[in-house]
């Protein structure tokens, strides 16, 4: 489907629905890591991009403060009153709408209630962040519609206290800030710390490749939380031995070196993963600006070393999709993406042989997993914006 029929898709399912056409249509795209597994919530570095896959919440506002909204993707519509927010049980997924009007509420501003209908081309619960790209389109649609004063980035920080407070994930801030402030044809450079991040162009020499296990997560909740407290534990046991530390981000590779005898080994192991993967976020820069394939490709490889290793994050689908990943032709580079525990995976590739390289994966991975995983392209999107009428209905039509 391309993007006039996606949009008279959406057009026609918002009629059928509210019987009127919808005026405002916000999107924004989710987005995979190139350097940085769980270095966000460590006040650390990450190289991150927008992918061309994305929410679209075609809108018409109402005069009261009711929101009711369909998504496509679930078959299934939700409703709340803005003064009135609760969790909605029948539909979970409600909430990270809900969410993100209650937190600009309790911000101070004032929203109008709207009729949406919701679609998005991420893969839910992908790692590719369709939470994000939800949140963000939401927040994108509300500062249009209700005209709030607000930049990306203070947007993005909403939409992660929506999901933080609200949804109840506790996720960094990787996410909202990729799909609020990232840019078509570049990844970002992000400083976690500062919420600041520089564009770093992507060659037109490189093809980002997304390879889908589709393995059952085995993420039960736990993970996630039990090492971001492992690395708070690691920080209170350094700060005894150095001054100046607050987070894992202020101490160097060599520094560690001298630290880690001090603690005990799995809080080691955790903690070296994520002061060697901010190094190699910041080394990725410099491999990316460089075009430099081969330190891309053992900048890459140490990641997902670490990953497994150090960080265990790594499932038996992952191993079986880097085996394919690595064995497939015009592979440059492969490690995995988002938070591990399976989802997708994420490969460099040369971009004449990223067909073969796809098509190779594919079966590789099916013969040794029995599983159907998804390989496609990826390219930086923009950020989070309204969706310009003239963009979808070509001038002419
Ligand atoms: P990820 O962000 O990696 O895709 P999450 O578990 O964080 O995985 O978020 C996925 C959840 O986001 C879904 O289970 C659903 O609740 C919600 N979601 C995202 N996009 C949509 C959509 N288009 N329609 C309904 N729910 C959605
Ligand atoms: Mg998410």
């Amino acid at each position: 489907m391309d993007r006039v029929e996606r949009r008279n898709w959406l057009a026609a399912e918002f009629e059928a629905r509210y019987g009127a056409q919808p005026t405002l249509w916000a999107r924004a795209p989710g987005r995979v890591d190139l350097m940085g597994s769980h270095t966000d919530y460590n006040e650390g570095w990450i190289l991150t991009m927008t992918i061309d896959r994305d929410a679209w919440i075609a809108a018409r506002p109402r005069s009261d403060e009711v929101v009711q909204i369909h998504s496509l993707n679930l078959g299934e519509s939700g409703r709340f009153v803005l003064g009135a927010i609760e969790h909605s049980r029948q539909t979970p997924w409600l909430d990270y709408v809900s969410g993100v009007a209650k937190v600009l509420q309790e911000a101070g501003f004032t929203l109008c209630g709207f009729d949406g209908v919701l679609h998005t081309t991420v893969p839910l619960g992908g790692g590719l962040s369709s939470s994000a790209a939800l949140e963000m389109a939401t927040a994108r649609l509300l500062e249009r519609m209700c005209r709030l004063p607000l930049d990306s980035v203070t947007l993005a920080r909403l939409a992660q206290r929506a999901e933080n407070e609200f949804v109840g994930v506790g996720c960094g801030i990787l996410d909202q800030y990729t799909s609020a402030v990232g840019r078509a044809g570049c990844a970002l450079l992000l400083d976690a710390r500062q919420l600041s991040s520089r564009d770093v162009p992507i060659s037109s020499g490189l093809q980002v490749m997304v390879c889908d296990t589709r393995a059952q997560r085995t993420l039960s909740g736990t993970e996630y939380a039990e090492r971001r407290a492992q690395c708070e534990e690691g920080v209170r046991r350094i700060q005894r031995m150095a001054a100046g530390v607050s987070a894992l981000r202020d101490v160097g590779v060599e520094a560690f070196d001298t630290y880690a005898a001090g603690l005990p080994p799995v809080i080691a192991r955790r903690c070296r993963f994520i002061v060697e993967e901010n190094a190699r976020a910041l080394a990725m820069e410099t491999a990316l600006r460089q075009g430099d394939c081969a330190r891309l490709g053992q900048l890459w490889a140490a990641s997902y070393a670490g990953a497994c290793e150090l960080y265990e994050l790594c499932v038996p689908a992952m191993a079986q999709m880097m085996a394919a990943m690595r064995a497939a032709p015009g592979f440059i580079a492969g490690r995995q993406a988002g938070a591990g525990f399976g989802g997708c995976m994420v490969a460099l590739v040369h971009p004449a042989e990223s067909a073969l390289f796809a098509q190779h994966v594919q079966q590789q991975y099916h013969q040794s997993s029995g599983l159907h995983p998804a390989i496609y392209a990826v390219s930086p999107a923009p950020g989070a914006n309204l969706l310009d009428p003239h963009d979808v209905f070509p001038v002419d039509s």
